[in-house]
């Protein structure tokens, strides 16, 4: 029989952006009625950095499994975390999943020994089959997505990771949050997010969605996204936070969804394209208690635009946000980015001229950081982008492109947080104001 242990770890940011981990809620969810487990806890770092004493406390043996989610901000940071443990437990098994884990996963568990598994992608079905296979010595090659050391270490994987076609039979996330301690987290944060669907049919450039999701969406029913916010609201929060990639990217589904979040009478947020509002859209939202908008809209030049393949009009995204402006939501926060290759100095200028124009929405700027397994980091010789250094932190640049220096792009960075404020003031606050309101 297993133990098994669920790892949040610590992102380094403020506990203020903190969100209940939904994946981890999601493979409890999965596996909390096999009967090879027996015990299932959970060290929510990010929530509790004091939970990290809680692993002298676990046992030492090979019948205790982590498992721990690695994003690729702090990957390095999650991967100590695996040494420290191993230094102590040398008999315990770590398994990996996540989007680093999915972009890198053979490097990853090449390079780092004191992993013994690398899950990719979803991990609904894949967990649960490597935890049996586990614990009764069963061999992995039937694993979906799993990379694995052999006997003579060498290094395996059970072939390239399949999307989940049907997410609509998978269990519940909301299942997995018992595990968590929900009083504490509406008392500090307040709210809970929800996902009510996986993936993004779009290929930006700079995104690692469509190697995460190989561009299919894929929607959890309305009904059930509805009786979930239901469960939800009878734990006391008023206030969700959809964490979907593209919100409303399917009518037919958010008609049926709209209608029922507004006869539950709460307050929601979400992220979408902006190409994909329009004047009725947007009211329903917000009839049924939309009043947090985000849109990535990345830059208001067309060239730029078309480079990065966001594949909408910069006069289309203008307008709409004018339109999601005047119908008086909450909060818009947009988010633009510097560095984006063959975009000069004039032309961030122009998106900060519109950005000023456009006075109720919030704007958020970043660096472009070519993330690992993207378009454009595997192809950073044809968009003309160098790195300057390794520091991933997306606050300030690592890259210099053929139309802007490192110095200048971060020199425009400085000026821009001065006027606009720095990008991790609005990534801390969701829902914050508004519930205090
Ligand atoms: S940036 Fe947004 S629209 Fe583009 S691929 Fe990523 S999730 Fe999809």
């Amino acid at each position: 029989m297993l133990k098994v242990y669920f790892i949040n770890p610590k992102s380094g940011l403020e506990s203020f952006s903190y969100e209940l981990p939904l994946n981890i809620c999601q493979l409890i969810s999965c596996i909390k009625n096999k009967d090879f487990i027996e015990k299932i806890g959970v060290l929510d770092l990010e929530f509790d950095e004091n939970d990290i004493n809680l692993i002298d406390s676990i046992e030492n043996s090979d019948n205790t499994i982590f498992c721990i989610p690695i994003y690729t901000y702090y990957s390095e940071e999650t991967i100590n975390l695996c040494k420290a443990i191993k230094r102590t437990k040398d008999l315990v098994k770590i398994v990996v999943g996540g989007p680093h884990a999915t972009l890198v996963g053979e490097n990853l568990l090449r390079d780092n020994t004191e992993i013994d598994f690398v899950l990719q992608g979803e991990g609904d079905y894949s967990l649960p089959e490597l935890l049996r296979a586990i614990n009764f010595s069963d061999a992995y090659n039937q694993v979906n997505g799993l990379i694995y050391r052999d006997e003579s270490n060498n290094v395996l994987k059970t072939g390239e990771f399949d999307r989940i076609e049907d997410i609509s039979c998978l269990p519940l996330q909301t299942k997995g949050f018992e595990y968590f301690n929900l009083k504490k987290v509406k008392d500090k944060i307040g709210f809970l997010p929800y996902i009510s669907s996986r993936g993004c049919s779009y290929n930006c450039i700079f995104c690692s969605s469509s190697n995460i999701w190989k561009r299919k969406l894929k929607l959890i029913p309305a009904s059930t996204v509805i009786k979930e916010i239901e469960y939800i609201k009878s734990l006391g929060f008023n206030y969700i936070n959809f964490r979907d990639d593209f919100f409303t990217a399917n009518n037919k589904w958010l008609d049926s969804l709209l209608s029922g979040l507004k006869d539950l009478g709460i307050v929601w947020g979400c992220e979408t394209r902006i190409d994909a509002v329009n004047d009725d859209l947007l009211f329903r939202m917000k009839e049924s208690g939309c009043e947090l908008l985000r849109f990535g809209i990345e830059t208001f030049n067309q060239k730029s635009l078309d480079i990065i393949g966001k594949k909408f009009k910069a006069d289309l995204a203008v307008e709409n946000l004018k339109k999601v402006i005047d119908m008086g939501f909450y909060e818009i926060r947009c988010s633009f980015m510097v560095g984006i290759p063959g975009e000069s100095v004039d032309d961030v200028k122009n998106t900060i001229s519109i950005c000023r124009q456009l006075k109720s929405m919030k704007s958020r700027f970043w660096a472009l950081a070519p993330v690992i397994g993207t378009e454009i980091y595997n192809n950073m010789e044809k968009y003309g982008i160098k790195f300057i250094n390794q520091v991933f932190n997306s606050t300030y640049s690592n890259i210099e492109t053929t139309s802007m220096t490192n110095t200048e792009i971060n020199n425009l960075l400085e000026f821009i947080y001065d006027e606009f404020k720095h990008p991790l003031t609005y990534y801390h606050r969701d829902f914050s104001d508004i519930i205090v309101n």
